[in-house]
């Protein structure tokens, strides 16, 4: 029933032990190179590719130890009585089968639901989607980059009528004089990221938003620390200020922007004495972030998730576009705007299909001319496809209910740990008839199955990623895969011919599946169909869009001439400042914001697993200025619950004098009560549909005996 999976010759020597493989790091977006030598699974020699560009950080150092783990899963379980137990494949996949058909024959195709993740390979991302559209008939498919980075795609898709994370090349950044960063913390997240911004360090240029005094505001020149979700006033603020000090650059707004006028009427009630009675952050420092950015002669306004993750998400990044456009800088060689994405495929996850809105090729999924393109291609008839579904909070929120879904297949992701209000989602996934999770370790999600699949790893497969730059990269695999686990292409393809679909429709080749890819999404914003594998492996750097047109070299620099809406101008929105969703009030008088620490990725389902990571930051804890802390009854070191309305986190207290004294701080890599998602707020953006992670209204109190259990 299986399709054998292809083996190139070129290719032969890659796999066998002790030969050094050239592919890249497992974990985040910066997807640094990195070369392995396997002399055998338990031994794998990790190496930078690069280390003028930054080398690896401790997560990339240590990747390969997760290779011989013993958390690694190598065989299906199936829930028994309560319990998992090993079973065959055929066994594990035939009652998969089974039951999703008795569920849509019952309910129908949309009883079925997928939710994939980030950091699925370009190939996994398309046959996920097309699995669902196709195999499943299933509206119900979202993914974990919803939470990550779907705010600035929304931003940066209604200013320049396209998203790309960084529209220019990574390297350029290192001309820069002035970046300014909202919400980023790239020494902790990626910190061979700094490398590209020596220069504006060593310039006095480095302006770093952030309401925490981080490791990468550390750095700056200027540490702007608005309160928990005030940053969109902060931005509206330096714009009124560059505007006012006759920073705004006319010529440009003038030639290459529409809507300056109706942005500016906003902006201009928000002038830097206000803001700073709404953010906390001084008018002198406001009017000195215009100033550095507009004299710097390369100058760069960069979003990560701090600016995304709120119920205003889209509106936030597109105040930084704003203040970005005022001041001349997207489309223009050696400055601009970019998002840091953040996880591994996060820009390749979000282009191919296994969002609910869209289709391969950064398509629309209710555009009739996608949907023809699309259905030929997959040889199917547009109207068999299904429309747009749920986004992913709003998914796992409608699990098992009367009209959601009652079986769920959960690829590359932990939503247990990792999505908002973890604790109904945790309920969600409990009454569902059908959970089936393919994953390599036992992750939180997986223990709550009913069927677990034992996957392949990074170094055991091949298969393209995208990275923040919108490069395509090639991921080679450096060793065979342990008996007993298959490829997540290989149990699509399985689980698809189980359910009635011609098997060569689902290809398990990843260099098959990128050249159907290609023709899927060739003709649509994000056109892969000029990338092939010979290319990258020929260390071609192919940035999207790479049309099929011979000779096309891909596109480092998009919107130097124009921008990507019709017009070709950039857009400004009139956005203005509306505050958390969830402001602390008498009973949670605190602010928590939530992110990440260097030793651990997203989860922590990998990183919890690697003992060096582990030891160094082997729980959670929570970040809370002294006065606080002991206004709490609690100090240094001390077992703390942090209350919210949805619920607590157990975390240790770690005393931080420059916390701000209306903020706790908590990284959200850790399972079971010290979840930082248990209070965080599931109110959604209205565009991007994406959460609010970053602010919620807590209190803080000390863990009672039983709590701290
Ligand atoms: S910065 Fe990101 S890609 Fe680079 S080694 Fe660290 S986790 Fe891996």
């Amino acid at each position: 029933m299986r399709a054998a999976t292809s083996t190139r010759p070129a290719d032969a020597a890659v796999g066998a032990d002790g030969t050094a493989v050239d592919t890249h790091c497992p974990y985040c977006a910066l997807q640094c190179g990195m070369t392995l030598s396997p002399a055998g699974r338990a031994s794998v020699r990790v190496r930078p590719r690069d280390p003028s560009a930054g080398g690896l950080c401790q997560k990339g150092w240590t990747a390969a130890a997760l290779l011989g783990s013993p958390a690694r899963l190598t065989t299906p379980l199936v829930r028994d009585g309560g319990t998992l137990r090993p079973a065959s494949w055929d066994e594990a996949l035939g009652l998969v089968a089974r039951r999703i058909k008795e569920i849509a024959a019952e309910r129908g195709p949309d009883a079925v639901a997928v939710f994939g993740g980030g950091g699925l390979t370009n190939e996994k991302a398309y046959l996920l989607g097309k699995f669902a559209r196709v195999a499943l008939g299933t509206s119900q498919v979202d993914y974990n980059g919803r939470f990550c980075m779907s705010s600035a795609a929304a931003a940066a898709h209604r200013a320049f009528g396209l998203d790309r994370g960084l529209p220019f090349p990574l390297a350029d950044l290192e001309g820069a004089d002035a970046v300014l960063l909202a919400g980023a913390n790239p020494a902790e997240t990626m910190p061979p990221f700094l490398s590209h911004l020596r220069r504006a360090m060593d310039a006095g240029g480095l302006i770093v938003v952030d309401p925490r005094r981080t490791p990468t505001a550390e750095r700056a020149a200027l540490h702007l620390a608005p309160a928990p979700g005030t940053d969109l006033a902060l931005a509206l603020g330096i714009l009124h200020a560059a505007v006012a000090d006759g920073r705004l650059d006319q010529a440009y707004v003038a030639g290459r922007t529409t809507g300056f006028e109706e942005a500016w009427r906003v902006a201009a009630a928000w002038w830097p004495e206000r803001v700073e009675r709404v953010t906390g952050v001084a008018a002198a420092d406001q009017r000195r972030a215009a100033a550095i950015l507009a004299e710097a002669a390369s100058a760069y306004v960069l979003t990560a998730r701090g600016a995304e993750q709120h119920a205003t998400g889209v509106d936030t990044v597109g105040a930084w576009i704003n203040l970005a456009l005022a001041l001349g800088l997207p489309g223009r060689l050696g400055s601009g705007w970019g998002c840091l994405t953040g996880q591994g495929n996060g820009q390749g996850g979000r282009e191919h299909g296994q969002k609910a809105d869209q289709l391969p090729g950064y398509r629309r999924i209710d555009d009739p001319a996608a949907r023809a393109h699309v259905a030929r291609v997959w040889g199917v008839e547009p109207s068999a496809l299904p429309g747009p579904g749920r986004s992913a909070f709003e998914l796992l929120d409608a699990l098992g209910t009367p009209d959601g879904p009652s079986a769920l297949l959960v690829f590359g992701s932990n939503p247990v740990v990792s999505a908002p209000h973890s604790a109904r989602v945790a309920d969600r996934l409990a009454a569902l008839d059908l959970l089936v999770v393919a994953d390599i370790v036992l992750s939180e999600t997986a223990r709550a199955a009913d069927v677990v699949l034992p996957i392949t790893q990074w170094a055991e497969e091949d298969g393209t990623l995208t990275n923040l730059e919108g490069r395509v990269l090639l991921r080679r695999r450096a060793l065979a895969p342990p008996p007993g686990v298959r490829t997540d292409l290989e149990v699509l393809h399985d689980l698809a011919v189980r359910l009635g679909q011609p098997p060569e429709r689902f290809p398990t080749d990843p260099e098959t599946v990128l050249t159907e890819l290609r023709a899927a999404s060739e003709g649509g914003p994000a056109d892969y169909s000029g990338v092939t594998w010979d290319r990258l492996r020929a260390g071609e750097r192919l940035h999207w869009p790479v049309p099929r047109t011979p000779g096309h070299q891909g596109t480092p620099r998009l919107f130097l001439d124009r921008f990507a809406h019709p017009d070709g101008r950039a857009r400004f929105a009139a956005v203005d400042h509306k505050g958390p969703a969830e402001p602390p009030d008498e009973e949670f008088p605190l602010y928590a914001i939530t992110g990440r620490v260097l030793q651990h990725y997203q989860s922590g389902a990998q990183t919890r697993r690697v003992e060096e990571l582990r030891a160094a930051v082997p729980e959670a804890y929570v970040e809370v200025h002294p006065d606080t802390a002991h206004r709490a009854g609690l100090r240094d070191g001390a077992a703390a619950a942090v209350v919210g309305r949805r619920g607590r986190v157990l975390a240790t207290v770690r005393c931080v004098p420059s916390m701000r004294p209306d903020v706790v701080f908590l990284p959200f890599h850790f399972p079971g009560a010290q979840r930082a998602n248990l209070v965080t707020n599931p109110a959604l953006d209205p565009v991007s549909r994406m959460p609010e992670f970053k602010v919620c209204a807590v209190r803080l109190s000390p863990a009672g005996e039983r709590e701290a259990q």
